[in-house]
């Protein structure tokens, strides 16, 4: 059976004692799952901001099924790189996944595929899970060009490894127009793309890694549509934004399979 991850990206939000609150009552209300249950849940992992990592390890660390990962990392392994943070820094710190290609990081920070394929490496060489984001924009949309779109990204990132190394990846397929808009991806559109993205790795690694891949969807997911996105087939969770905020609605979101 694929691993599902149901996961909240915090952003540049809440401060350390809101961001502390939070994952304690995330916390509290997970140690209430019947344990008979719990091998059915998902995987619950928090993208807090780079300096909160080490807190929210803390208050996780005793509560299985639950995960510490950060929102970035640098492409380069460590030296002298004012205001960079490395794979093996957030590491040291208690984290074990790390997104990467996130789309806001695309768009103002100009990453590209060629850049994060750099970073994918890293995160590899350092023991790191990387969630790595993908997904067009509207007038790529549009234009019919969707599957071209993520195919690339797809392609450039990450088809350079071998299949031991992909096999530690998580792909977060995450249409930019639905990111933080409250427009959602119909359970259909994103089960097609996740479709579209297994056939891809299968083609490329082969059938087995291809099932075994966790492929998450992501954008305005919240606790009314979930369950609607989650039942789909190839959709194996999901990257949560503002929903992941609140503790009872990230709670009922990872309640949705
Ligand atoms: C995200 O930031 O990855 C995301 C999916 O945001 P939202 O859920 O707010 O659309």
């Amino acid at each position: 059976m694929r691993k599902k991850i149901v996961a909240g990206n915090w952003k540049m939000n809440l401060n350390l004692e809101s961001g502390r609150k939070l994952v304690a009552e995330v916390c509290n209300l997970l140690k209430q799952t019947n344990p008979d249950k719990i091998s059915e849940k998902p995987e619950v992992v928090f993208f807090p901001p780079f300096v909160f990592i080490t807190e929210v390890a803390k208050i996780a660390e005793n509560i299985p099924g639950v995960g510490v990962g950060v929102q970035n990392i640098s492409h380069e392994e460590k030296g002298a790189y004012t205001g960079e943070v490395s794979a093996s820094m957030v590491r040291s710190c208690g984290a074990t996944y790390t997104l990467i290609g996130h789309s806001e990081r695309r768009t103002y920070f100009k990453e590209d595929d060629n850049l994060l394929a750099r970073k994918l490496e890293v995160a590899i060489r350092n023991g790191l899970t990387p969630v790595y984001c993908c997904g067009e924009i509207i007038s790529e949309r549009k234009a019919g060009k969707h599957f071209e779109v993520v195919g690339e990204q797809m392609t450039t990132a990450l088809f350079w490894m071998n299949k031991a190394e992909f096999e530690k990846i998580v792909i977060a397929y995450e249409p930019v127009w639905a990111i933080g808009t409250g427009v959602t991806a119909t359970p259909l559109q994103a089960q097609e793309m996740h479709a579209f993205i297994r056939t891809l790795i299968s083609e490329k690694f082969g059938n087995e890694t291809g099932q075994k891949t966790t492929i998450l969807y992501g954008g305005s997911c919240n606790a009314q549509n979930a369950a609607e996105l989650f039942s789909q087939p190839d959709v194996d969770g999901g990257l949560i934004g503002g929903a992941s905020l609140n503790a009872s609605e990230f709670f009922a979101i990872v309640n949705s399979f």
